[in-house]
This record gives C-alpha cells, structure tokens and sequence, in this order.
C-alpha cells in the first residue's frame, strides 16, 4: 500500500503538501508508515469530488448501492491477514483481541449497515401528508484511534448507503487500515467521488471540514473537549453535526448483586484495548459491606491481564497507543495516589523507552471529589467506589459530566427500577450482551446523536413532507 497518497475522486493522488506524518508502533516505537498532513487545498479537493457525486449517487437505486457494497465487503475482508497485523502495529492490540474487536467486529458492523439498508423506509405515509428521508449531501466524518475501524464504518457505510457522499479523515494515530477500506471500494467500482479520504492532524486540518460551506454534515467521533470545537464551527454553517464523545462509565454493583461477576464485568471492560475504550466501566461503585471482598475479586483476577507484546498470543493488554497517552496516564495514576485514593492493584508506570506499557491499576475507596472519579482517563484504570444507599450510587454515578454507558449488576427488579435513574445512552443489567441494532451515544456531555442500527442510519438523512393530499 502506498500511505503517500490520499483518496480523490476514485483515485490515489499525491496530496497539495511535503509535511508527513509519523505513525508510530505503540510497542516498539519505531516509525511504520508516513501519512501525508492533508493541507486545505487537499481538503477542498476532496469535498468538490464529493459534491459532484452527490447528485448521481443519490439516484442509484438501492439494489444496485447494496450489491456494490456486498462486494467491497468481499474485498474488504480477503485483506484480514494485512488489517489485523496493522493493528497490532499502529495501534498496539494484541492479537487475539485484534481479531476480534478490530478486524471481525468491523467486518460484521458494515455487514449488518447493508442488511439493514435493505428495508430501510426513504418513505413514510401520513394521513394528511408523506415525509421523505433525503440525504444531507457532502458528509464530513472524523474519527478517532482507538477503534480505527468500527468507528469509521459506524459513519462511512450507513453515510453512503443512504446516498450521501463522504470525506473520511481517520486519525493521524491510526490511519492505515482505512486505505485498505478505500482500495476495496474502488475495486468494487463505487463511482469515483462517493467516497474520499485525506489524512491529516485534528484541529489543523478538522476546521477545513467542520467551516466549508460545502459539507452538509459531520459525523464526529472523539474527545468531548475537540467535539465543542467541532460543534462551534459547524454552526457557522448551521450544518448537521453529530458528536460520539467521551465517557466516565459507572457500573453500579447492587446489594444482592455477585460481586465476582462485577468486579470481572469492570475489569474486562476497562482493561481490554489497554482502557482505551469509551464507554468502558471505569467507576465500580460498591455497597460499603461489600468493598473488602470486591478488593479481594480484585487481586484474584490482577493475574488474568497479561501485559506485553502484542504479537504474541498469550497477550491480553498491549500498550498504551502514544506517548502522549502514556504521559496522560501516568499523571492520573499520581493524581489518584496524591488526593489520596488507595492504590491496590498496579504501580505508577515510569519508563516508555521500549513502549507504552502500563500495569493496569485498581484503585479503591475513590470519591467523588477525585481526579480519578471526574476525568476520563483512557488507560487501563479502575476505580472502586463505595456507597452506602442506592439513592447515593446514583447520585455518585450521575455525578460526572459524562453520561455515555453504565451498567447494573444485582436482583432483575432493582436493576430495572434504577435504570430510569441514571444519566447514560445505555444499561447493561446483569449478563446484558450488545445488540447491533440498538442505538449507541451519549446522555449530557458524552455526545449528540446516535450510532448503530436503524437509530445511526436515521441520522444520515433529513426529513422533507410533501402535501400532495
Ligand atoms: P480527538 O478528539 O483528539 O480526535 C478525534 C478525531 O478528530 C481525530 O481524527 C482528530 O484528528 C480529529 N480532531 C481533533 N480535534 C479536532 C478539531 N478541533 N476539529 C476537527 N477534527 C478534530 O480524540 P482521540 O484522542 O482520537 O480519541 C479518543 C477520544 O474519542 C476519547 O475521548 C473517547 O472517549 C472518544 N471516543 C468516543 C466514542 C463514542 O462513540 N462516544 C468512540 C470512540 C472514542
């Protein structure tokens, strides 16, 4: 593959710039690709090839837009032995979680986006009127590292299917695999234009995006801090945006509730993708009685957790994606240690030189005034939370400016009657597993809009009534 190039109208083509950027393995820190930095010029381009397409895309019929996409996805995924050894590299996930959470987990997303293409309903029939779904135009989508490509099929495939056409910028940390999803759509034969892609770093290039007066949409997935940013431009334009941002995930262990199962529940969700996870469980929030033996499930799982090298099958965490993450994390490690929260899993990991690896840490008797409680760190970082009444775990749980996930773990009824009360896009209760129909997003500062499904087709299209009644 050639990362020199950026995707134009059906074309690779060398980009309006010299300035590269470095992509980084997270695991040995050695330099595996360069990617151009897009320029305006670049971005420009790419958004007048979409906006020619526009208007022949939106026509083809949807027998016709499905059998396209049915063979890039045929093309996409004969490229799994490439896709999965450029995410242990660019993004350092070990091997087998590689293959599930970033190569089949994808693959499957964009299959179910065309399954669900196939009845979706452009039409709606209203006693004294129709509404008509349109697409936006010229969609925008911006996307973050560290599920490089479940969140660009969340935007790209449901984007185009319902017959807009897209300028995709993966992030700078992780942009390769999403040549490959390019190449395969040109193989396919998508008509040029329909899909771009320019590489480039957030807000130098993003406000080539988020200010043109020729992109109808942005699809944004990525911190909520870029996510204002974001959404401040677009308004320039009073363009359609929507925001996946960060998370703060309470998973609230009730009385009557297994502790094993919630403590491994928290632990899974926070330490695979090395925490590099949104709506991952970082707050376990326990009933006081209970926090000693919830420790206790703690230090019995620590073991289960392998940190090392992502090649190896044995791994379960890689490495932290970046230096920066590595710097971040760190901190908040100190920070939890510093306003006093008690450390009983882990270590403050110092030396980065052969890679960003950090220990998972457990924290316990954390409070809600705490760093640690407040922020989203995104490593590999559990909180033990305790509470007294169930008024309070909500309180605690909703007391963040997050409202992405959560989860509840105890007798069916409370779980049920509880979940009305907490502040979050989504409850898992109990053994709960993710359902890809159901819309995924977030309550108060975690997000605007929804993805996945029916629900994150519907955000691709506006609605128009016709009176001819
Ligand atoms: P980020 O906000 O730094 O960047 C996300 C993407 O936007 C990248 O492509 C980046 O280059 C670009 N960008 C950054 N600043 C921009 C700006 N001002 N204008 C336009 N584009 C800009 O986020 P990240 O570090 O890549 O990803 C981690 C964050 O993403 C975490 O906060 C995580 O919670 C969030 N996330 C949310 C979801 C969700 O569905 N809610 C899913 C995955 C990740």
């Amino acid at each position: 593959m050639d990362y020199s190039k950026i995707y134009i109208n059906g074309k690779w083509v060398k980009p309006l710039t010299d300035q590269m950027i470095p992509v980084e393995n997270p695991a040995t820190r050695e330099i595996i690709a360069r990617v151009p930095s897009g320029s305006k010029e670049d971005v420009d381009a790419a958004i007048a090839a979409a906006a020619e397409a526009f208007a022949p895309w939106r026509e083809v019929p949807m027998e016709k837009k499905i059998a396209l996409f049915e063979k890039a996805l045929e093309i996409f995924s004969s490229y799994q032995a490439e896709l999965l050894d450029l995410e242990i590299k660019e993004l350092g996930a070990p091997i087998n979680w590689a293959k599930k959470a970033h190569i089949l987990g994808p693959i499957k997303r964009f299959e179910h986006y065309v399954k669900i293409a196939k009845d979706f309903e452009f039409s709606l029939d209203l006693p004294r009127s129709r509404v008509e779904k349109e697409p936006y135009g010229v969609v925008a989508c911006l996307t973050p590292w560290n599920y490089p490509l479940g969140q660009i099929m969340h935007k790209i495939i449901p984007a185009m299917l319902v017959g807009n056409t897209v300028v995709l910028k993966p992030s700078q940390n992780t942009p390769l695999t999403a040549y490959y999803l390019c190449q395969a759509f040109q193989e396919a034969g998508l008509p040029p234009g329909v899909l771009n892609m320019v590489t480039g770093e957030g807000a130098k290039v993003g406000s080539y995006f988020t200010l043109s007066p020729f992109v109808s949409m942005v699809s944004f997935t990525g911190s909520t801090l870029a996510g204002k940013q974001v959404a401040k431009q677009s308004l320039d334009t009073l363009k359609k945006f929507t925001l996946e941002l960060g998370g703060k995930s309470p998973l609230i262990l009730l009385r009557g509730g297994d502790v094993e199962q919630g403590v491994k529940a928290a632990m899974d969700s926070v330490f695979y993708n090395t925490g590099q996870t949104c709506a991952a469980f970082t707050r376990l929030l326990v009933p006081n009685e209970f926090l000693k033996e919830a420790e206790e499930a703690a230090k019995k799982f620590y073991g289960q957790y392998t940190v090392g090298d992502p090649t190896k099958e044995e791994t379960h965490i890689g490495p932290l994606v970046s230096k920066s993450q590595f710097n971040k994390v760190r901190d908040y490690i100190k920070s939890g240690i510093v306003q006093g929260a008690d450390m009983i899993i882990g270590e403050v990991p110092e030396d980065d030189s052969n890679g960003y690896f950090v220990k998972p840490v457990v924290f316990s008797r954390v409070d809600t005034s705490m760093k640690i409680a407040q922020d989203e760190i995104f490593g590999p970082v559990l909180s033990i939370m305790p509470y007294n009444t169930e008024e309070e775990a909500i309180q605690i749980a909703n007391d963040t400016i997050y409202g992405l996930s959560s989860g509840i773990i105890g007798p069916v009824q409370d779980a049920e009657r509880l979940s009305k009360y907490i502040k979050a896009g989504d409850v898992y209760i109990n053994a709960g597993k993710w359902d890809p129909n159901a819309p995924f997003g977030g309550f108060k500062q975690s997000g605007i809009g929804r993805e996945g499904g029916y629900f994150g087709m519907e955000e691709f299209v506006q609605l128009k009534t016709i009176y001819d009644k």
